[in-house]
């Protein structure tokens, strides 16, 4: 080919380009809603994998300030923790929500686990049967904020787990909402709204009815391949058929955030957010992709079909939106991102996964049994995560215990390493970018003194917590140090925004500040760990005070 053929050619290509459409400038007038939303387990790979699929509700954050590399940028990448920073700007060490649950040797029960959204002080409260609370919560979140500014403020959080609401919804929200035994439900002295009862009829008859198998769109197929995970069963084939009366598939399954979509719409219409005097928020949090990568893993069939479900659902909720005129700015992210099931990362050029070991189960015991005292010695909520040394256990004798424990568990070949608290304290917390924390400063960021362990074990990567894949009904999961679970997209979008892509390391506590400077509320007395996004891609204005 010649050059004169190339010209030719970029000659045809330069006119056969139409002129690019002229974005619309960013609103004149801050938006009147903001919809915060949360996609449990949405991790930045797996949105990733799937976003040129998108042609409904993702699609259209796409075409906003998209960061694709968001970073819950914490150790314990859990559901609790990683809810609390999005809304409060804060850390975990800052806001308190070390994990999902911790220990307070001090509580006065048999059990002292405590849940992070529980009223322990209520008498009758217990680790598995808690009162809703989030008085663990040491900061303010957005809505509080709104609130604190102007008391017309709405703050309303609808979600498939009570900590995502509470998290979310923060201390004085005019609605939470999560799935309870019998439908949505609320705080004990909570006025229901009037969407309430039509929407938990709808829980209960998907709950209690059958549901046929889903069909498998075409992009799907590909994924559609059984693993086996021992005695004779399998993942990546499921379709989300379901027998009568089979609650806990319900919750793993797209029909669980179409329910919790469709609650936030009817909250929406029967309150009027977005069209009172005052701007009001809504933070809704979306379960099912967590339930069904700890059912079924993030790589199988069932993935695929729920993310294609998701992108409809969250089409057909801001076509809703739309529809009642509303001025709203909507944010994308998620709680912690996940891994697959170490089976299938096997079998698709991961050797090195693993699920943890049977023997790590049994360290406890030994230490407990070696050092002549009671069980239990040492307390710890899983394998990894906040450990700690019993009350029972002597002052003279708590540092041989501790050091004891601590060689044990850093001699297991799957552990990466353990913390001490000294060593953790003695950090200060990072403002370096999140692409660059160190593992310290990873388990620095969710350690609080008040309620973190004695030492933080950290488990290799690749390494999944997960013994028994059938006895625990769970196959894969998060919680890890590692990016696979740190990583997730973050992604604002109103009507008008100017599309960008910013690929560097940002976090999802500097959500909390840029949706403030959205709509023009002034927390500059309020201390954070984020930072405003410039979001408005313009040279000359920014949306940052
Ligand atoms: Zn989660």
């Amino acid at each position: 080919m010649d050059f004169a053929r190339i010209a030719a050619l970029v000659t045809a290509f330069a006119l056969a380009v139409p002129a690019l459409a002229q974005n619309e400038s960013p609103p004149q007038t801050p938006p009147r809603l903001v919809v915060a939303i949360s996609v449990d387990q949405l991790g930045a790979d797996l949105f990733a994998q799937y976003r040129r699929h998108f042609t409904g509700g993702f699609a259209r954050l796409l075409e906003g300030a998209v960061f694709p590399s968001g970073y819950q940028a914490h150790a314990a990448t859990e559901t609790c923790p990683g809810h609390s920073t999005i809304l409060t700007g804060a850390h975990p060490a800052r806001s308190g929500i070390v994990a999902n649950r911790w220990h307070d040797l001090d509580v006065a029960r048999d059990d002292v686990r405590v849940y992070c959204a529980e009223d322990e002080t209520v008498a009758g409260s217990s680790a598995s049967d808690y009162t809703p609370s989030a008085m663990h919560l040491l900061v303010p979140t957005l809505g509080d904020l709104m609130k604190r500014a102007n008391p017309a403020s709405r703050v309303v959080a609808v979600a498939g787990k009570d900590r995502s609401a509470i998290m979310m919804g923060g201390h004085n929200a005019d609605f939470a909402y999560w799935p309870g035994s019998a439908g949505f439900e609320s705080y004990a002295n909570a006025t229901p709204p009037a969407a309430l009862a039509g929407i938990n009829e709808l829980t209960v008859a998907a709950a209690t009815e059958p549901r046929a198998a889903r069909e498998v769109p075409a992009i799907c197929a590909p994924y559609n391949r059984a693993i086996p995970i021992g005695e004779g069963q399998s993942v990546g084939t499921g379709r989300f058929a379901r027998e009568r009366g089979s609650a806990r598939a319900l919750m793993a399954s797209p029909d669980a955030d179409a329910l919790t979509l469709a609650f936030a719409g009817e909250l929406v219409a029967e309150l009027g957010l977005g069209q009172g005097e005052a701007p009001d928020l809504l933070a809704v949090g979306l379960a099912a992709t967590d339930y069904i990568g700890h059912s079924y893993g993030t790589e199988g069939v069932e993935m695929c079909v729920q993310m294609i479900a998701l992108d409809g659902l969250l089409g057909e909720f801001f076509a809703g939106l739309d529809a009642r005129g509303i001025s709203y700015a909507v944010v994308l992210t998620a709680d912690h991102g996940g891994l697959d099931l170490p089976e299938r990362q096997i079998a698709q050029g991961a050797p090195d996964a693993a699920r943890l070991t049977a023997d790590f189960v049994a360290i406890a015991g030994e230490i407990a049994e070696a050092s002549g005292l009671p069980a239990p010695v040492i307390r710890a909520d899983g394998p990894f995560g906040d450990f700690y040394i019993d009350r029972s256990v002597p002052e003279e004798r708590r540092a041989e215990i501790r050091d004891r424990a601590v060689a044990a568990l850093t001699a297991h070949p799957q552990v990466y390493r353990v913390y001490a608290r000294e060593e953790i304290m003695a950090q200060p917390v990072t403002d370096a970018p999140p692409e660059h924390w160190t593992v310290l400063d990873r388990v620095r960021a969710s350690f609080h003194p008040d309620r973190s362990g004695d030492f933080v074990v950290v488990l290799q990567p690749r390494v999944t917590p997960i013994v028994d894949p059938i006895g625990s009904g769970y196959v894969a999961t998060h919680g890890s140090v590692w990016d696979y679970d740190r990583r997730v997209p973050v992604v604002f979008w109103w009507n008008g925004a100017r599309h960008f892509e910013q690929p560097l390391g940002v976090m999802t506590v500097d959500i909390m500040p840029t949706l403030a400077s959205l709509i023009g509320l002034d927390i500059s007395d309020v201390e954070i760990d984020g930072r405003c996004l410039d979001v408005m891609a313009g040279l000359t204005e920014t949306n940052c005070p």
